[in-house]
């Protein structure tokens, strides 16, 4: 079948003809490919097209697509058995590396998505406290999670819907939303809520409105907020988690949150999520205390192997520097090109992103004003040149370990061509 073929289909029966809605090209035109295989950094679409990939199935990919060590602990695993419904080793193994790694761990829980760690972050914060509120930040994106789905980043915000339906006004009061890295507002909402808040969710990197940075200011004033309110503070780092450090932002910036949620990376490119923090905390969950949380899939032995693989293979290699330095030839190469350009490039370790804006970009607000024309065109371009990017300006780009430096190297060229045809010089 046709790529075309295949999406006319796929609209019959599936909404939109996809399962995620950013998958759908809508903000930047045209027809989603379809994919028959992915290797390394590359994609093969249903019509033959290789692709450099730099959205790397939304993040987790963090070693390319098809590794060898994932691929055998999996085929390893799945002899013994597909789920198990009962504890087994693996999942002591990965609660114990998460614990190791991530300074907020003192005991983590497994789940199915990132969608479910911050969810069970939410109503653990909520029973903890005893509280009804909660504070997020414009543009962070959550997961779909009812009491998140307010002024959040990824796809609502590319759909231009940042608040959903089916979310009833009663439950969307108990959210405010405010502007990320604004210390100013963050004192003036804890003066009238702080006492009634039962937790404060962010990403620490936002990585779902493009890419931009936290301040060190904001984060610790966040920080002792949030303590002298016995507010809890959650991280989500599902995107972040074991991306940018192998501690997650928690240990770039040297800020402990009380929660951390965690997923992508983890699942090694199996469905994963896992939330864990401070023991006093993470205790008050069923069977040991009052708030529920449960999983039939949770702790699923074929992901466990897939992750477990993963991270070991991330340690083994030491990744990180590796991410930086094609991170930083990329960099590199296109500073001197959109130097004079209406263009803000973004960038932390093997995460970036390019904003068709002179910057400074910071928060929501300034990302918005990008020229989202402009970024769809430089997407169809490096597409059809055989590069992949998010179809959303508001996404952030990912490298893995199989982008090499040639692969960097080609991509350069395809960016600076992308770019001349995009702003006309
Ligand atoms: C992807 C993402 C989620 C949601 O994870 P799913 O596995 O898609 O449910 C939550 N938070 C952040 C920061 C994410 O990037």
């Amino acid at each position: 079948m046709s790529n075309e073929e295949l999406f006319n289909k796929a609209k019959k029966f599936i909404p939109g003809g996809v399962n995620s809605p950013v998958r759908a090209f809508r903000a930047v035109g045209g027809q989603p490919f379809f994919t028959q295989k992915a290797y390394g950094c590359r994609l093969l679409t249903v019509e033959g097209q290789e692709l450099i990939d730099y959205v790397c199935t939304w993040g987790p990919a963090i070693l390319g697509h098809s590794p060898k060590v994932v691929l055998d602990a999996v085929t390893t695993a799945i002899h013994n058995g597909l789920s198990f419904g009962t504890p087994h080793p693996a999942e002591v193994q990965m609660a114990e590396i998460l614990c190791q790694n991530v300074p907020s761990l003192e005991k983590v829980r497994l789940v199915n998505s990132g969608t479910e760690a911050t969810m069970s972050c939410i109503r653990l914060a909520r029973g903890f406290t005893n509280r009804p509120r909660i504070l997020k930040f414009n543009g962070c994106y959550h997961g779909h999670v009812d009491s998140l789905l307010i002024k959040a980043g990824s796809g609502p915000l590319t759909l231009g819907q940042p608040d959903s339906g089916g979310i009833p006004h009663e439950l969307a009061s108990l959210t405010s939303s405010i502007p990320f890295n604004d210390i100013s507002a963050l004192r003036t909402y804890f003066e009238h809520y702080g006492s009634q808040t039962a937790a404060v969710i962010l990403e620490p990197i936002p990585a779902n409105a493009g890419l931009y940075l936290p301040t060190n200011d904001f984060l610790h004033e966040l920080r002792s907020l949030c303590s002298s309110y016995n507010t809890i503070l959650i991280f989500d780092e599902v995107m972040t988690g074991f991306r940018v450090h192998p501690g997650g932002a928690q240990a770039l910036y040297q800020i402990t949150p009380d929660l951390t949620a965690l997923g992508k990376v983890i699942g090694g490119g199996l469905p994963v999520g896992a939330f864990g923090g401070r023991a006093e905390i993470m205790d008050r969950l069923a069977p040991d205390g009052d708030v529920y949380q449960a999983g039939t899939l949770s702790g699923n032995p074929i992901t466990l192997a897939a992750g477990i693989a993963q991270l070991n293979e991330l340690f083994k290699t030491n990744s990180w520097d590796y991410l930086e330095s094609i991170g930083a030839q990329l960099e590199e190469s296109l500073r001197p090109y959109i130097k004079n350009k209406p263009v803000t490039f973004h960038r932390i370790g093997s995460m970036f992103c390019l904003y068709f804006h002179p910057g400074p970009i910071h928060n929501l607000e300034t990302a918005r004003q990008a020229n989202s024309q402009f970024y769809a065109h430089f997407f169809h371009s490096c597409l059809q040149q055989g590069v992949y990017l998010p179809p959303s300006q508001f996404e952030t780009c990912f490298l893995s370990t199989a982008h090499d430096v040639d692969a960097i190297e080609k991509t350069s060229r395809i960016f600076v061509k992308a770019l001349k045809e995009t702003l006309g010089s």
